[in-house]
């Protein structure tokens, strides 16, 4: 058994929504090189897709959708394609969008079934993470949602309850929306505040409904949070959603765009928080449900400095080791001429040389403040439910 699996095919990287889009593909192969440099990746742990039947898109998608999706892959003019998200400026149509849209789903349904069947500890799929999707429409760079689909599949294989853990800078609302009335499924979403941010959602009074109240729990944070401020609001919601919860899985999407540098995005952390926000989540994870853990990509803009160096730290945090201070030059000689900036030769940000950003203190009281305000309400939720 390989203890932890790295889902890998190279046609993941044809996900490539236009040549200009801010979505590259080429994150993908930067990471793999740097983990298969670093020697953090081997080849025993390189996992592919499993056979995917396609038909399992609509149990969450619908079927008019999917058909959109299919004719405007193929080049058909479809007369509903604006209306389904398609052909927007954020998700223009491109050949073959549907295949390997798929295949996105399929590696993360691998993923999922990998740990849920207790074959792997944990799993990554670094090209999933498209938590934007609806069930009938594209949103937001995604077409259909890998991370419910790899949900749904713990749950109707496995009876699973599965936590969703969203750490990319926006919120995630379509996994939210799949499931907000699923007692099986709880979905924490730590992001860039709604009122500055796509998609406009993920404020605190979203809260689940039904069988679900209380099991929607989001943190949205100012723009500019830092992060200590990061890592204490983490602290005083994470935790304590997941101990309620009691998740025999945990789902992370670790977008990587709440990095300082991302340029769609107005966090500031640094990838020394990133990281041990993946390490408390691995955690967590060993706490709470034996280790069992799939984690995905998600979004990232700033693809050759931030995100190689962010999903590295990921992968390294899975496997229990780190990644060296000092990056490997066989890599930076391999991809520089490919890339339009220097790469970086540390894993690590220099902190030093960040400037200081002003109003701190009151960035990270008022992130306090609605992360105690958020956890009395749903503490409160919890109770009655008990009761
Ligand atoms: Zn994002």
């Amino acid at each position: 058994m390989n203890d932890v699996v790295f889902i890998f095919d190279p046609e993941l990287s044809a996900y490539q929504l236009a040549d200009s889009h801010p979505f590259k593909p080429i994150r993908l192969d930067l990471t793999r090189s740097l983990l298969r440099e670093t020697g953090l990746l081997t080849d025993d742990q390189e996992t592919r897709p499993d056979p995917f039947d396609e038909r399992k898109l609509s149990r969450l998608h619908h079927k008019a959708y999917i058909r959109a999706v299919k004719a405007t892959s193929k080049g058909k003019s479809h007369p509903d394609a604006f209306g389904y998200g398609l052909g927007t400026g954020d998700n223009p149509i491109f050949p073959g969008m549907h295949d390997i849209s798929t295949k996105i789903c399929a590696a993360t349904v691998t993923a999922v079934d990998q740990v849920a069947s207790g074959k792997a500890r944990r799993a990554a799929n670094f090209a999933g993470g498209l938590h934007h999707a609806l069930s009938n429409r594209a949103s937001g760079f995604c077409i259909y949602n890998d991370l419910a689909l790899g949900i749904d599949h713990a749950i109707q294989e496995y009876g699973l309850r599965v936590a969703y853990l969203d750490i990319d800078a926006h919120h995630g609302d379509g996994v939210q929306w799949l499931f907000y009335d699923s007692a099986f499924v709880m979905t924490i979403s730590l992001h860039e505040s709604g009122r500055y941010l796509f998609p406009g959602t993920g404020h605190t009074y979203e809260v689940g409904k039904g069988p679900g109240r209380g099991l929607s729990v989001n943190m949205p944070l100012e723009p500019f949070t830092e992060d200590d401020s990061f890592e204490e609001v983490f602290e005083l919601v994470v935790p304590k959603a997941l101990e309620a919860f009691r998740p025999d899985l945990i789902v992370l999407q670790a977008g990587a765009d709440m990095h300082r540098y991302d340029p769609l995005a107005d966090l500031a952390l640094s990838l020394q928080a990133m990281k041990a926000s993946y390490q408390r989540v691995c955690e967590l994870a060993d706490h709470l449900c034996e280790g069992k853990l799939v984690v995905t990509g998600g979004g990232g803009y700033d693809p050759y400095r931030t995100v190689p160096r962010a999903w590295a730290h990921l992968w390294a945090c899975l496997n229990d080791h780190a990644v060296p201070e000092a990056l490997p030059e066989s890599w930076r000689q391999e991809w520089q001429e490919r890339i339009p900036e220097a790469l970086p030769s540390n894993s690590l940000d220099d902190l030093n040389s960040w400037q200081a950003v002003p109003r701190r203190d009151e960035i990270a009281s008022h992130n306090r403040v609605v992360a105690e305000r958020l956890m009395s309400t749903l503490v409160q939720i919890w109770q009655e439910d008990r009761s």
